[in-house]
């Protein structure tokens, strides 16, 4: 009688949002056990919007972006959590990603000016160069196979509709036009190919290449 009457009070203080709330947040710890850290971010989209000034969901939140290496968003949901909950370990660990984050931005910014001063790339950080084509290996054509006989380089004889022979009052009699083969030679290709101008290079042989510039990677 006792804990029934213990389990009925506990059940009326959890209202039905708080239970779905706490549910959320089991889930969420479970994806974080796994290290399946997308979904702790999915599963922190689906709490109701008061949820998201509370220190667990900056928690959350934090753990996560911190651990995909999203370091830049992670700073600010550490900087709520530890705001709130004067976590020192999460302190530290703010502190830690905060100095990664600018030796990031400091690399990035001295990048760009390796870049603006590059005498290769003159700032663009794209080297323009012509030369031969890759597709057609500066041949300007590339051989196809005949789309007439498909690279066979023969075609079905029309005059016997590629049977080798024509019916005659005295029964079948050998095809003259194709010498009984059935076949002949197509006369649109050489021996099945053909040589087609390459649109790599619109037949030149030659062909511009933008490529990234080497000299700062
Ligand atoms: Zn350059
Ligand atoms: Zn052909
Ligand atoms: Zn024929
Ligand atoms: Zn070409």
């Amino acid at each position: 009688m006792k804990t029934i009457l213990i389990l009925l009070l506990s059940g009326l203080c959890l209202t039905a949002s708080a239970q779905k709330t706490a549910k959320i947040y089991a889930k969420a710890q479970k994806a974080l056990d796994q290290h399946d850290y997308y979904d702790v971010l999915d599963y922190m989209d689906k709490l109701p919007k008061e949820e998201k000034s509370t220190a667990t969901y900056n928690k959350y939140m934090a753990v996560a972006l911190d651990s995909l290496k999203r370091y830049g968003k992670a700073i600010t949901y550490y900087e709520v959590y530890t705001d709130i909950s004067h976590d020192s370990v999460a302190g530290l660990r703010l502190a830690e990603i905060r100095a990664i984050e600018q030796k990031r931005i400091a690399a990035w910014q001295a990048k760009l000016v390796r870049i603006k001063n590059c005498p290769k790339c003159l700032g663009t950080d794209t080297v323009v160069t012509e030369s031969n084509c890759m597709q057609c290996g500066g041949n300007g054509q590339i051989r196809k196979p005949c789309s007439r006989c498909r690279g066979v380089g023969t075609v079905a004889c029309g005059s016997c509709g590629g049977k080798g022979s024509l019916a005659s009052q005295d029964g079948p009699i050998p095809c003259g036009s194709c010498g009984g083969t059935g076949t002949k030679q197509c006369n649109n290709c050489d021996r099945g190919y053909k040589d087609e101008s390459c649109n790599g290079c619109n037949g030149s042989g030659r062909a511009v290449y933008h490529q990234k510039c080497d000299l700062h990677e």
